[in-house]
């Protein structure tokens, strides 16, 4: 059974290729390496063409499901890469769409919690419509998700094609890249090089953090399920920038010092995820403690950074 994975060589790509190959699937893996990298894929049995899903080549269908990871994901990518962002989520988007009709295809949407914004419900249900600036500093992101999010379910109503959106929260893990700007690749990479823990405004905003495991564990049950979504992909544990750097000084054994930055704009206070309906529908939740999973991420990171 053939899956295509679009922006298949980025962080949550690597790993959900190399679970997809362990069940058995055939994987085609579409990807522009704006920010995912060919090494993440190395000695992989798959085939990874290059190529930018906004302009798609032609690629070796038939296949039985479409996953579109594509997307810059991390703030300073996303910002850097504005309207890349934008067109992936737009054009991008409806171009996966039309290869999933075309072979039949179920197709799967990496949406995510941006959706919400600054949210001012908490925890956030799938029901909350979010608190978003459409002109803000995160506006490239969290805009082109949602847009992508009222395109698929209209694309879906009229071409009859089986889709599904997963928000996916905060998730961290082997393969993300040391610089990619988010908060644990931040302070693992500090860690690593004995500098001071960047902690924006007082640490006191928090998010929930899902190892990547988990994460795409709920993602297969989700393709192979026929749930339409939007369904929350996340774990509810919630905790504080400052909790968190001190977690990861205690997993890692290290003594950097805290170093307080100014909050970035438009920097959402407080984010979790509510995460009824995918236990009901998808009997998933996460399993793997922060501990765990920040030690895992540590061992693969700290090879990473020189
Ligand atoms: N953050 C921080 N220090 C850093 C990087 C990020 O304190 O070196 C904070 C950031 O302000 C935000 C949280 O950590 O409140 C998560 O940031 P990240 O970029 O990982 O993702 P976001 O959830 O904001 O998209």
């Amino acid at each position: 059974m053939g899956i295509l994975v679009i922006g298949g060589a980025g962080f949550i790509g690597a790993n959900l290729c190399r679970y997809l190959l362990g069940r058995g699937y055939r994987l085609t893996v579409l990807d522009n390496f704006s920010t995912g990298r060919p090494a993440n894929l190395e000695g992989l049995a798959l085939e990874l063409i290059e190529g930018d899903i906004c302009a798609p080549p032609a690629l070796p269908g038939p296949f039985r499901y479409v996953v579109n990871l594509a997307s810059p994901a991390s703030p300073p990518a996303y910002q850097s890469l504005a309207l890349e962002t934008l067109a992936a989520g737009s054009q991008g988007v409806w171009q996966a769409l039309d290869i999933a009709r075309r072979y039949g295809a179920r197709f799967l949407q990496a949406s995510t919690s941006e959706v919400y914004g600054d949210p001012q419900v908490h925890p956030q249900p799938e029901s909350y419509r979010g608190c978003v600036s459409c002109t803000g500093p995160r506006a490239m992101y969290d805009e082109s998700k949602r847009f992508a999010e009222a395109l698929i379910i209209n694309y879906a109503q009229r071409y009859a094609t089986s889709v599904t959106i997963a928000r996916i929260f905060n998730t961290y893990g082997p393969y993300m890249r040391p610089d990619d700007g988010r908060v644990v690749t931040n302070f693992l990479s500090q860690i690593k090089r004995g500098q001071p823990l960047t902690i924006y405004g007082q640490g006191e905003q928090t998010r929930s953090f899902c190892y990547v495991e988990d994460l795409i564990q709920g993602l297969e049950r989700l393709l192979l399920s026929t749930e339409p979504g939007p369904i929350n992909l996340g774990n509810p544990q919630e905790i504080s920038m400052l909790q968190l750097a001190q977690t990861a000084l205690e997993v890692t054994g290290g003594r950097s010092p805290l170093s307080f930055k100014p909050l970035p704009p438009d920097d959402p206070a407080r984010r979790c995820p509510d995460i009824t309906l995918a236990r009901a529908r998808l009997g998933w939740e996460p399993k793997i403690p922060l501990r765990q999973g920040l030690k895992a991420t540590w061992e693969y990171l700290q090879w990473q950074i020189v």
